[in-house]
């Protein structure tokens, strides 16, 4: 997508114009601290662009859009930088940078938070767990606040609250006419529509005003079981849930185990299944509610208990720090066969190195009460969203770890349901962009037309403006 654009040179004296008009940081080629900039958590991207500039505050934001477009110069825009495609860099053009924009305030009598763009998840967490209460997010504390959002976002409290665009009550963007506008459901709705789900498309969002929910501590962790009961487990992970309460989540995957505490000894490096839970019900309920996880076999490791939800939700980020190799391939599935569950546990076996991973995350229970043309997310009925992820510190590995991703999603792709979720995807060209999408694809395009004409803002899983 981005090898085919020619740039224009950026010529210092208008780069010293921009200067002038910004309070925050501007990072050229050959300046201390380029290298480090440019840097995005995927370790697979070495992009090098023209200008990277970090905003303060919405003004830089709206002075950066309008020297993008004055000066034809490609713009990605940066949130969390998590992107697996890594459509947050782009090499010769400009890189709007949020991350200095960390604004958060939390309002515990109307339960909402406004957030701004530059945030991470677990800064969220750490503003509103204080007063009780949570923003539907992912699994992992460090990924942006602004991609997750404008994919769709779904995580430990989707059964219960839905995605994390369901959470959503209005957003602040710097539109690709450098104006700045607001958008719900009373002002720009064709816009507010297109953001939940459309990805990066339409402006750079500079804020989000989200609905919180109480949410504190929860009954929550991993199961283990061995290999030689992984088809078992899969198909009564797969019964469980389809019977389970909104207040039980768990994510299904096939891991290799850490070598390190707190898992047994044995257990290190050993591939294994497992699920990761998340019960929000109430406490005196939870043994309960997972005797028949502990009944289905006991599982070879667990530590399930009481934990604060901020807890859970960076259980993970040590294991998947920044920098390392990323290859991943997703699907939308709706059901989960004994034939499919038998190509799982056939590719679930053959993790090639320490980190790779198979995840199926839960998109139902109060996400499914949101119509497929409500938002633009178009797949409301699809049951998980699946992920074939590659993932290695050493990029001696990146081929082993790809083709371990691609050949399992070649396999599992006829038991999905078409399409991806876009935040999911490599760059997989416009036809997979348009299957995440289906019917909702042309209203996209429209909206796209009317906001962004000229496709200021293609560094993304770009939706071209209708003709
Ligand atoms: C370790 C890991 C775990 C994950 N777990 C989950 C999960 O549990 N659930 C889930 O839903 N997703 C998950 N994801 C996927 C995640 O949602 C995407 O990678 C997402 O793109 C990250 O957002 P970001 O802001 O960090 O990314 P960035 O790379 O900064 O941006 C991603 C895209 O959004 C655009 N963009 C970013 N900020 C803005 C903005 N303010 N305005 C306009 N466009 C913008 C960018 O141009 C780019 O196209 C995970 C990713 C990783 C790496």
């Amino acid at each position: 997508m981005q090898e085919d654009i020619t740039f224009g040179v950026l010529e210092e004296s208008v780069v010293a114009e921009l200067r002038a008009q910004m309070r925050g940081e501007l990072i050229q080629p050959g300046e201390e601290g380029y290298d480090e900039a440019r840097k995005v958590y995927n370790g697979m991207i070495d992009r090098r662009p023209a200008l990277i500039v970090y905003c303060a505050d919405v003004a830089d934001v709206m002075s950066a859009v309008n020297f993008a477009r004055e000066n034809d110069v490609l713009v990605a825009v940066r949130g969390g930088g998590h992107n697996g495609a890594g459509l947050s860099v782009v090499d010769g053009g400009l890189v709007i940078d949020l991350s200095q924009m960390k604004g958060i305030r939390v309002d515990p009598v109307t339960r909402t938070v406004r957030v701004d763009g530059g945030c991470v998840w677990n800064e969220v967490d750490h503003a509103t767990h204080a007063f009780g209460l949570a923003v539907p997010c992912g699994f992992n504390s460090t990924t942006g606040v602004s991609g997750l959002t404008l994919g769709g976002g779904h995580g430990y409290l989707t059964r219960k609250y839905g995605l994390t665009i369901d959470s959503l009550i209005s957003a602040d963007l710097v539109l690709a006419d450098g104006s700045f506008v607001t958008a719900s459901e009373e002002e720009n709705e064709d816009l507010f529509w297109a953001i939940r789900g459309g990805g990066g498309n339409f402006g750079v969002i500079t804020s989000f005003l989200f609905r919180a929910h109480p949410v504190s501590t929860v009954y929550a962790g991993p199961t283990l079981w061995h290999m030689d009961q992984a088809a078992d487990a899969m198909r009564f992970y797969r019964d469980f849930m389809a019977n389970a309460s909104e207040d039980m989540y768990g994510f299904f995957a096939f891991l290799k185990v850490p070598p390190g505490p707190p898992f047994p000894e044995e257990l290190h490096t050993k591939t294994m299944c497992a699920v990761v839970w998340c019960y929000t019900g109430p406490a005196e309920e939870a043994e309960e509610a997972f005797r028949p996880v502990r009944e289905f076999g006991p599982p070879a490791f667990e530590l399930l208990g009481p934990m604060p939800l901020p807890a859970l939700n960076s259980m993970f980020d040590p294991l998947i720090p920044p920098g390392l190799q990323w290859y991943w391939k997703g699907d939308f599935v709706n059901e989960l066969s004994d034939e499919a569950i038998a190509l799982h546990v056939e590719h679930g076996s053959k993790i090639p190195t320490l980190l790779p991973t198979m995840h199926m995350y839960p998109i139902d229970g109060a996400a499914h009460r949101v119509g497929k043309n409500d938002t633009a997310f178009s797949y409301r009925e699809a049951k998980w969203s699946a992920v074939y992820a590659g993932i290695d510190p050493d990029p001696a590995n990146k081929e082993a770890i790809s083709a371990w991703a691609r050949e399992y999603w070649e396999a599992l792709h006829p038991y999905s349901a078409g399409g991806a979720y876009v935040n999911f995807m490599m760059e997989e060209g416009p036809e997979r962009v348009r299957a995440t999408y289906r019917e909702n694809y042309d209203r996209l395009a429209a909206i796209k037309h009317r906001y962004d004409p000229n496709n200021f803002f293609r560094v993304n899983q770009n939706i071209e403006p209708a003709v």
